[in-house]
């Protein structure tokens, strides 16, 4: 839900338009795609570009939840720790999965330098630790560089450089990672459809459908589909046709703003061009149109207004920046995404020619683009590395429980996070403290040993001119 609060707008948050078809004729196609968003276009764009014959089927219109809402982002990796993932799969297995989420953001920035080379694109990305980690960072590093990513780690001196608060201590840097407007990434997913064939249609919610037999039934309220393959690339949203796959989900809806223009004065608090995600997973943030900022932060388990979330966005901008604490924001909005139990997104086939794509959570560019190209190779030329993704099965989520748990764990996680580096200042303040003192008594010793040695030096003098 995208709610003004001025009368501004910014290119950057607004959706698509909504100009497609309803689905108001039966329809016979090798593919149907339910779901149009970044995974369900990605899917269907690269199962066209096989020559198959396919249909997109989207409730309401195309873009109108995260895929057309997010900070576009796109980072290698899942979202989940990357040591979690090793002691789950083993160093090979993550070491294989890890690539192909780098191939995922590989295929956006080809896409994009292909077919939209004027798209602005923000070169890199930090993930800065709230902490003073400097041991733990050594050790991502060396596991994120084994799988084979370039990345940097930076000490604290430099990340201050780039970003003036004291709030941020070493980070990583992705040099490879990019921002773009996803909102115009998604217009360009679109066109490449059409351009290929894929016909859309919106307003058609698939209401049910039966994926037993050859041909998949989906039934939308107007009208059929039958279809070869069906992949179910819904999110949190599939609802009745898949109340199973639904319920594997955590509904997680995010909270993201846009600040009016902030002048000269934002370049000099952030330098740094890239996007910036902080290790608690709670702010993350870029430079937009030279002098406005796009956050996001705030995350909740149930629907809630926008707008009740734009204090708590400038308290985070407030806290981090303080220089800014006057920033005023001119949009704020939500959007949701699902959260798998495991933290991975669900790829796979669970019954032959039914697929899912789904469950792409706070990480959902690279891994659609790479969960929607993998599904189409596999549904039409028999590439089966979507099996990398088996051992993250569909996890119930716990229903409303669920919710409640995820909503209590985000708030403790988060207060532990903002404790840690509460602490983490107080430690650098006090050690700060301590250096300066350190310096002083080391010069109070080197003056009293200077006397000392002065001293000695003239009674020796002395006792030379006695003898
Ligand atoms: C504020 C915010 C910022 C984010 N920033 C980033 C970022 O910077 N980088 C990053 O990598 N990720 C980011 N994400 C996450 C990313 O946007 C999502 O993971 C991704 O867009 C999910 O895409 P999707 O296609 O799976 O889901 P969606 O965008 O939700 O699309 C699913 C579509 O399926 C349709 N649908 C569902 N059920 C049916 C049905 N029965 N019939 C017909 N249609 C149906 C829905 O209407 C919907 O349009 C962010 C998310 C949010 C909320």
């Amino acid at each position: 839900m995208l709610v003004p609060i001025s009368d501004q707008t910014a290119a950057a948050t607004e959706g698509y338009p909504g100009d497609k078809p309803r689905l108001t004729l039966d329809l016979d196609v090798e593919v149907c795609v339910v779901g149009g968003g970044l995974a369900g276009l990605t899917t269907a764009i690269e199962a066209a570009r096989q020559g198959a014959s396919v249909a997109v089927l989207e409730a309401r219109t195309i873009g109108w939840n995260a895929s057309g809402r997010n900070l576009g982002t796109v980072l290698p990796g899942f979202g989940v720790p990357v040591t979690d993932l090793i002691e789950r799969v083993g160093l090979q297995h993550a070491r294989e999965l890890w690539m192909l989420s780098e191939q995922g953001g590989g295929y956006i920035r080809e896409t994009v330098r292909r077919f939209a080379p004027d798209m602005t694109i923000g070169e890199g990305a930090l993930e800065v630790s709230t902490t003073d980690a400097g041991d733990r960072l050594i050790g991502w590093l060396q596991t994120i560089g084994d799988l084979g990513t370039n990345v940097e780690g930076w000490q604290i001196d430099r990340v201050r450089e780039q970003l003036r608060t004291d709030r941020y201590f070493h980070a990583l840097h992705f040099p490879n990672a990019f921002h773009l407007d996803g909102a115009e990434y998604l217009r360009l997913l679109v066109r490449l459809a059409e351009q290929q064939g894929v016909r859309i249609f919106e307003n058609t919610p698939v209401v049910n459908i039966d994926p037993a037999g050859i041909r998949k039934r989906i039934i939308t309220p107007l009208a059929r589909v039958r279809a070869g393959h069906l992949v179910l690339a819904g999110n949190v949203h599939i609802g009745t046709p898949a109340i199973r796959l639904a319920s594997t989900l955590l509904p997680v809806w995010r909270y993201a703003a846009l600040t009016e223009p902030l002048g000269d004065r934002l370049a000099e608090v952030i330098a740094f061009k890239g996007a910036v995600l902080d290790d608690d997973g709670i702010d993350h943030f870029h430079v937009i149109h030279g002098d406005r900022l796009l956050w996001t932060g705030p995350e909740t388990t149930w629907e809630s207004r926008p707008s009740r979330f734009a204090r708590t966005i400038r308290r985070r901008i407030r806290k981090v920046f303080p220089q800014l604490s006057d920033a005023g924001l001119d949009q704020v909005w939500s959007a949701s995404f699902g959260q798998t139990v495991h933290g991975m997104p669900q790829i796979g086939q669970l019954r032959p020619g039914l697929w899912v794509a789904s469950g792409f959570g706070r990480q959902g560019l690279n891994t659609s683009a790479m969960g929607g190209s993998l599904i189409a190779r596999a549904m039409l030329s028999g590439d089966d590395r979507w099996r990398l993704f088996s051992p993250f099965e569909l996890v119930w989520a716990g229903g409303n429980t669920g919710r409640l748990v995820g909503q209590v764990a985000t708030v403790l996680n988060r207060g532990k996070s903002a404790a840690a580096g509460t602490l983490a200042r107080i430690r650098e303040r006090a050690s700060a403290r301590e250096r300066q003192m350190e310096q002083r008594r080391a010069k109070r010793v080197a003056a009293v040993q200077a006397r000392t040695a002065r001293a000695t030096q003239a009674s020796r003098l002395h006792d030379g001119n006695e003898n």
